[in-house]
């Protein structure tokens, strides 16, 4: 079963296990194997036990090399080979190790992300048998006992003749199936047994779909053509335009040729509906990684995907990682969206990663959006990836309007204008849905007293505390400091406290004032911080007949709401004026995710954007013109100030409790990498941040016109600056193709 390395010398003992471990120092450990290991046992891709310092570590062997640099007395040896087979090939090792070069960072962590945490803390794999459920009775009887139950007679619908289910593949196909299940093994309708991996993963149905459109016939065949080898393609569709059949479509070719497909979705749009979808096309062996599972949920799934025995992996951007048998193609959904970039510690971007992952299994890569980002219409520019475009809504919708609402002499109520509640009422009143969107949660972004000036600064962070009524706290959402509504003013003990600006919940106070007899729903991530509270809330909404929504975000991605016929924006503003370069790209995706929202179904809808600034160049490139105007609009300021995509950067951020320390860190480091050629340094500044959680931040931005130069001068860099005297007294990292510099 093992097969045997490069490097592994032809029968006798390997002499060094190179090890992989979790720590934030760069390279490899080497150890001497155990005494009393078989030949066969030390191999790449197997966990092992290592003494470290003076504990012990689980780590991974990288590879298995006649010598080391160290010599021989000095290496300790490995306590226990923990597994019996590779948990990762060498392929995938090699993938991983070009994305810890990549992005600068330690191998030891890039490899231990690609293992569920599970295994990278516990010694001891999970027994490999698979729980399941089994009809105990004849599906007749079966029926007749749960003629009264629609949930579990669902679930009992869901066994055919005979044959078992895993927890996974119910909860696929019916949602959460805890509670019938109990009852129906409480009945001994049901009875529980055992499965291994084969039998679990044994059938793979798929159902046919819509008929598809010529232009989604047409990216579907471009994509198929590519199988079986190397190939990026950008699908730009309308939102609505049938992306996702595109992607079901795809996933079904790919399981019909024996391999496995991962779909890589935002954190947010990993939705119950979706999930649903993906199982209800493609059978039970679609495998879920989503934030609700249990550690050993999350091994076992992990497992079964790394065999083969599911071969849909659809998760968040940590699935890039992870090993998948026979990968076949890859799609990342919403490709634009920020939550593909990880913002801490391994900071990789999935999107990218995707393409590179692709580029080693040597299959096509699909990204799919309609507002891709400038990076990937950069990329179809310049012919690495191929364009493909869906440029009508699918099954008949038609575009909504866009308008755009001058408040500039507007009395606003709550941030709501009075075109925009007449609007809101005239919609309400035709028994049809409407949706009202702000980009901030909680009450108010700032409390203020207007005796004094005082305001609710975080006492941690150059921010301001929010305002949240529902729980009466002062809120940083930088930092989560928090302290109660203060009743007098803490600067003057004055009584004039007033919280300025809105948020989710003064919308939703004031609507609900507003409009007292409709069904008023908030989503944002205090509604929904209840696990499930999002699809009460969401099964809500498709119940009623007029209801209103008011949300952040989370409004904006991914849910299918057939009955929204209108969509207000409360403020488009914050975009266009921002320090940040990028900011403008991202209120226009945002603007155009949230305006797809509207008439989805067969009625048509309408979208009122709330502006000051209406005559701004990108606002009316985006609103005449759409999206693909207003990104080759962007792009050409871009180019001019040479931002990528027309450059490539990297941002070294240093973080210390004394405010002179990041920045005499950061001035030492540029002193000391001298010529840096035709690659720019500039800073270091502090940061737009300047302190966050009591610590002062500053950074430096490299800047090159090359992705190699740029690279070079930050392997220099990263030799250099953990030499550097104040290196020991800041918190430092490197972020390879930043999306902020926050
Ligand atoms: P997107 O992912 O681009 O937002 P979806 O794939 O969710 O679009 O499709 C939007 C709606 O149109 C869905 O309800 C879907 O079932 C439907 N749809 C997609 N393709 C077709 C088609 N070829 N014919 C009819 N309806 C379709
Ligand atoms: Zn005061
Ligand atoms: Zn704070």
């Amino acid at each position: 079963m093992c097969r045997a390395p490069a490097g592994y010398n032809g029968g006798m003992t390997p002499l060094i296990l190179r090890v992989a471990l979790p720590a934030p120092l760069p390279g490899f450990f080497d150890y001497l194997p155990p005494e009393d290991a078989a030949q066969g046992d030390c191999v790449p891709g197997c966990r092992v036990l290592v003494p470290f310092g003076r504990g012990s570590r689980i780590g991974l062997i990288v590879e298995c090399p006649a010598e080391s640099e160290v010599a021989r007395e000095r290496l300790r040896a490995v306590s226990a080979i923990l597994d019996s087979e590779p948990l990762l090939d060498p392929a995938h090792l090699d993938f991983l190790r070009w994305a810890a070069d990549y992005y600068h960072h330690p191998p030891g962590e890039v490899m231990s992300a690609a293992l569920p945490l599970r295994l990278r803390k516990q010694q001891r794999a999970l027994p490999f048998l698979i729980p399941a459920y089994r009809l105990a009775v004849s599906p007749g009887e079966a029926l007749d006992a749960t003629a009264r139950a629609p949930r579990q007679r669902a679930l009992v619908e869901c066994f055919g003749a005979a044959q078992p289910l895993t927890r996974a593949t119910l909860a696929a196909k019916c949602g959460d199936p805890a509670a019938p299940l109990r009852a129906l093994l409480d009945k001994g309708v049901l009875a529980r047994c055992e499965l291994t991996p084969d039998q679990a993963g044994a059938t793979v149905e798929t159902s046919p779909g819509h008929r598809l459109n010529a232009e989604q016939a047409a990216a579907v065949s471009a994509v198929e053509e590519a199988f079986g080898g190397f190939g990026a393609f950008l699908l730009q569709g309308v939102t609505g335009s049938g992306k996702t059949e595109v992607y079901l479509r795809l996933a079904a070719g790919v399981l019909a040729r024996g391999d496995s497909v991962m779909v890589l979705v935002p954190e947010i749009s990993l939705t119950p509906q979706l999930q649903q979808r993906f199982a209800e096309r493609l059978g039970g062996g679609v495998a879920l990684l989503h934030s609700g599972l249990s550690e050993g949920g999350r091994e076992q799934t992990w497992q079964r995907v790394r065999q083969g025995l599911l071969r849909v992996l659809l998760g968040t951007r940590s699935s890039v990682l992870y090993p998948v048998h026979r990968l076949g193609l890859v799609i990342v959904d919403e490709e634009h969206d920020s939550s593909f970039k990880q913002q801490e510690g391994f900071r990789y971007s999935a999107r990218d990663l995707a393409v590179i992952r692709a580029q080693r299994a040597e299959c096509p890569v699909l990204l799919g959006s309609a507002t891709p980002s400038l990076e990937s219409l950069r990329n179809a520019e310049l012919g690495r990836y191929r364009l493909l475009q869906l440029r009508e809504r699918a099954g008949g919708a038609r575009p909504p309007r866009i308008d755009l609402l001058d408040i500039r002499d507007q009395p606003l109520k709550s941030g709501l204008s009075e075109p925009l509640l007449r609007e809101l009422e005239r919609t309400l009143e035709r028994g049809e849905q409407a949706m009202v969107f702000i980009n901030r949660r909680g009450y108010a972004p700032v409390l203020a007293c207007y005796d004094c000036g005082w305001v609710s600064d975080c006492p941690r962070c150059d921010a301001r505390q929010t305002v949240h009524r529902g729980s009466g706290l002062l809120w940083c959402h930088h930092c989560g400091s928090q302290r109660r509504i203060p009743h007098r003013c803490p600067g003057c003990g004055g009584s004039e406290l007033h919280p300025l600006g809105q948020g989710t919940e003064q919308l939703e106070e004031r609507l609900a004032a507003h409009f007292p007899d409709v069904p008023l729903i908030r989503v944002d991530r205090d509604a929904t911080a209840r696990k499930g509270s999002l699809q009460a809330l969401l099964d809500r909404v498709h119940a009623a007949d007029a209801a209103l929504l008011v949300g952040t975000q989370m409004l904006a991605k991914g849910h299918h709401f057939p009955n929204v016929t209108l969509v207000g924006v409360v403020d488009a503003d914050g975009g266009l004026f921002s320090a940040d370069f990028r900011a403008p790209e991202r209120m226009a995706q945002l603007l155009v995710q949230v305006a797809g929202r509207a008439g989805r179904g067969d009625k048509p809808g309408r979208v009122l954007i709330q502006t000051r600034h209406p005559d701004h160049p990108l606002l009316q490139t985006l609103h005449r013109e759409g999206y693909e105007a207003f990104a080759r609009a962007a792009m050409a300021e871009r180019r001019e100030a040479a931002w990528p995509p027309y450059s490539y950067q990297a941002l070294l951020r240093a973080e210390a409790g004394r405010s002179d320390l990041p920045m005499g860190f950061l001035e030492d480091l540029v002193a000391a990498l001298q010529d840096t050629g035709e690659v720019e340094l500039w800073g270091p500044v502090p940061a737009p941040m300047a302190r966050r959680e009591g610590r002062y931040r500053a950074h430096l931005l490299v800047q090159a016109g090359r992705r190699d130069r740029l690279h070079r001068l930050l392997d220099r860099l990263m030799q250099i600056a953990p030499t550097l005297p104040g290196a020991r007294k800041v918190r430092w990292s490197l972020d390879v193709d930043p999306i902020d510099n926050y």
